[in-house]
């Protein structure tokens, strides 16, 4: 006999006031954005929502290019991105392919749950590199963290709203995948240099994406990429996974991360 399926409440907010309340403190809620990863689960019934809060229609999808300064709200897709500052535009560019660029959006890389099989928070390494800020709400109001703080303790728990960040003097990325249009990045590299300071973030090399503080305090002090890449394992802990083996990730992430400080030069 069949088990008993409870129903799921759809709720489809309309305005950024009304997804705030509809989210509350987060429990039991399933956020959905463009749905490349959440409807597949729900699809093969390994997720099974009590409140789905549909974003679509909650007017969190924008840009906006102020003094040197980008605002991009969570419900932009990712094709809308491809044209902002690097490293942030190429990674865009390098996400899957047209069909599933239209329909995945920023908030939904940036809280992408870690991947079994194979990782997928591209963006992240980028945002990471460009010191991005991410307005959120959930328990205890709206706040403002630091990309790289709220990828550590993980974004669960928390509706994002927007990012923003400084436009870069310079941005460089660097990645690898197999040829395919389908197919999820292997590692990406991502580097900026703001107000004078190089940042990096790499994607691929563990659940979420990394700041590489080692990387980013060699290459402050001797300014040598090559030297400064070779610190990279210091940062990252690779893994095996279906698209990559820990070996083949640790030989290669070396010079992903070299090429891309060298390109900011
Ligand atoms: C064929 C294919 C190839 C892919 N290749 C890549 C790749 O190369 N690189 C890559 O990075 N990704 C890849 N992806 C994964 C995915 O498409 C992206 O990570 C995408 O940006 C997810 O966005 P979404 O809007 O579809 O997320 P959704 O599926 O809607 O949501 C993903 C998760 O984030 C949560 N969420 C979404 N928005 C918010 C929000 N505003 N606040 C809080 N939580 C939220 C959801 O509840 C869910 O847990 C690929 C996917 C497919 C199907």
């Amino acid at each position: 006999m069949a088990g008993t399926l409870e129903a799921t409440e759809v709720v489809v907010p309309t305005s950024r006031q009304d997804a705030v309340a509809a989210f509350g403190d987060g429990g039991d809620v399933t956020v959905v954005a463009g749905g490349t990863i959440v409807v597949p689960e729900i699809t093969h019934g390994r997720l099974r929502p009590r409140r789905a809060v549909l974003l679509g229609k909650a007017g969190l999808a924008h840009v906006t290019r102020e003094r040197g300064r980008t605002t991009i709200g969570a419900m932009t897709a990712v094709s809308e991105l491809e044209g902002l500052p690097e490293p942030l535009g190429a990674t865009a560019r390098n996400v899957a392919d047209i069909e599933v660029r239209r329909q995945a959006t920023l908030g939904g890389n940036l809280c992408a749950p870690p991947g079994v099989e194979s990782p997928r928070g591209d963006l992240q390494a980028a945002l990471i590199a460009l010191g991005a800020q991410v307005r959120s709400a959930g328990p205890g109001g709206e706040r403002t963290d630091p990309v790289e703080d709220l990828l550590v303790t993980g974004p669960e728990g928390r509706l994002v709203l927007e990012v923003e960040f400084a436009d870069p003097q310079a941005g460089a990325q660097s990645s690898v995948r197999r040829p395919h249009a389908h197919a999820y990045t292997i590692l990406n590299v991502c580097a900026a240099r703001t107000g004078g300071e190089v940042r990096v973030g790499v994607s691929g090399a563990g659940p979420r994406a990394a700041r590489c503080r080692a990387v980013e305090e060699a290459f402050a002090q001797a300014g040598d990429a090559e030297a400064a890449a070779a610190r990279i394992l210091d940062d990252v802990t690779p893994h095996d996974d279906a698209l990559a083996s820990a070996w083949y990730r640790s030989r290669t992430l070396p010079v992903l991360v070299g090429r891309a400080l060298t390109d900011l030069s």
